[in-house]
């Protein structure tokens, strides 16, 4: 099979910068990540920057670190600044600029936080800062208030809280570890917090989200890959946005990961000007599969401050996923999702599929703008499976409850009302205050007088017949 792996034109030992890194160096994850780019001379020694990219690198200083793993720089593109490595990694001015909309904390992570570096959103689940730092610092991060800030070092004892939360909080089955990168800790700091997790028996699934299997593949080592086995279910998510990533190195991160029974799976951002287009996002999904990547999500960019630039509009999400399912395989077709401003989670979107529904039938139109239909089962009838499973498994059916759109299809809720709506705060207002009165209270006051004049000629009727008459 072909990879068509993406090779960069020029090897590293022709970079100025690395011309004497032996291979042993250059594959070492310490050696990588202890010669990171953070300064604006070792730039300019990989790659000829614009004015606007070396603005960009002085002010990086009050946004998030300059920081490039040799391995993600020795990628790039020297000469051309619309290289999507170069814009993933190198800071422009544009990242001062704040919009009415920008925020601190878009997804609201630091609201839902029990304990420091804690995340509980969703009921079964839980988010866990383990580091603030990443090899690389990617300029459209959404934890930019969190990630390479200084000083803010996940200490042990932070560690130890968040999984003691986790200990005492049986909702949570799935543990997803990231940062920072989940794997920017070292091999027996992981294994400490694998090893304390999978004792938890509630603990069914450990996610780990890394960047590390493209920005920073050496990490990914024989040593990580028998921890990982250890500790089974581990699940892991990456962050590939271009097939330009794929290269010999991350496909043999990947397999490695795969081979020790890691299922992995990608999460892409949909960014302005580096892969906001169909031909380069179908071509992203295809050579991951091709590595054995599932593609799982595909991002709209979030709110964060000073990454505006990379916005682009949901509709062009819209037109990638439509771009995608029908035009090939399901494995390569991810989900897209909208983090919601303000905690919301995740909203998936993807074309309307539906035209439109009868009592009898639902209309269809599928890739190709074929319009079809769907005729409804004419005897179905609901919760069989139900009355089977329930004695198989009753713990299930005991602990099931409802939220969210799901109680209202299932009778737990009658309607959904937004917070702060003025006419139930009227209602609410009426009901008590004894001296108003409405058609309703009258229409009860009058049930009421019905039901007693019913019950009355009922007694009546009883007590005739008793006595004969
Ligand atoms: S690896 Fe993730 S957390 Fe780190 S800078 Fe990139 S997007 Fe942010």
């Amino acid at each position: 099979m072909q990879y068509n792996l993406f090779k960069p034109d020029r090897h590293w030992t022709e970079i100025e910068l690395w011309k004497d890194v032996t291979e042993e160096q250059w594959n070492d994850w310490i050696w990588q990540l202890t010669h990171t780019i953070k300064t604006l001379d070792d730039l300019k020694k990989v790659i000829n920057l614009t004015p606007d990219e070396e603005e960009g690198v002085r002010i990086a200083t009050r946004t998030i670190p300059l920081n490039i793993t040799p391995y993600y720089a020795s990628l790039m593109n020297p000469d051309n600044p619309h290289c999507p490595i170069r814009m993933q990694s190198v800071p422009i001015s544009s990242e001062m600029n704040k919009t009415r909309y920008d925020l601190e904390d878009p997804l609201h992570e630091d609201e839902d936080s029990p304990v420091p570096g804690l995340t509980h959103r969703y009921p079964d689940r839980v988010l866990f800062l383990v580091t603030n730092q990443c090899s690389m610092y990617c300029r459209y991060c959404t934890r930019r208030r969190f990630s390479g800030q200084i000083g803010m070092g996940v200490p042990k004892k932070q560690l130890d809280a968040a999984i003691q939360y986790i200990r005492e909080t049986p909702a949570v089955r799935d543990v997803l570890i990231s940062g920072g990168d989940g794997l920017l800790i070292n091999d027996s700091i992981l294994e400490y917090i694998l090893k304390n997790l999978r004792a938890i028996p509630h603990v069914e699934i450990i996610r780990i989200g890394t960047r590390a299997p493209v920005v920073f593949p050496q990490r990914i080592t024989e040593n990580l890959c028998a921890i990982l086995k250890q500790y089974h279910p581990v699940w892991l998510n990456t962050h590939f946005n271009t097939s330009i990533e794929i290269t010999e190195e991350s496909k043999k991160a990947c397999e490695m990961l795969v081979n020790s029974g890691v299922p992995v799976g990608n999460q892409a951002v949909i960014l302005s000007g580096i892969n906001d287009s169909v031909p380069i996002m179908r071509k992203l999904m295809h050579d991951l599969v091709k590595i054995r990547v599932r593609p799982y999500y595909i991002y709209q960019c979030d709110l964060s401050e000073g990454i505006g630039h990379f916005r682009a509009p949901i509709s062009k999400g819209l037109e990638i996923m439509e771009g995608l399912r029908g035009h090939t395989s399901g494995y390569a077709v991810p989900t897209f999702v909208v983090d919601a401003p303000g905690g919301g989670g995740k909203i998936p979107l993807q074309p309307n599929y539906i035209l439109s529904q009868s009592a009898n039938k639902v209309i269809l139109r599928n890739f190709e703008g074929v319009i079809t239909s769907y005729p409804e089962p004419k005897d179905y009838q609901a919760g069989r499976a139900d009355v089977y499973f329930k004695e198989m498994y009753p713990d299930v059916y005991e602990n099931y409850n409802s939220t969210g759109i799901l109680a209202v299809m299932d009778d737990t809720k009658l309607t959904i009302n937004p917070e702060g709506l003025a006419r139930l705060d009227k209602r609410e207002s009426y009901r008590e205050d004894p001296l108003h009165d409405s058609l309703k209270s009258k229409r009860e006051k009058r049930d009421v007088l019905k039901e007693k004049k019913y019950l009355a000629q009922k007694s009546k009727e009883f007590t005739s017949t008793s006595k004969g008459e």
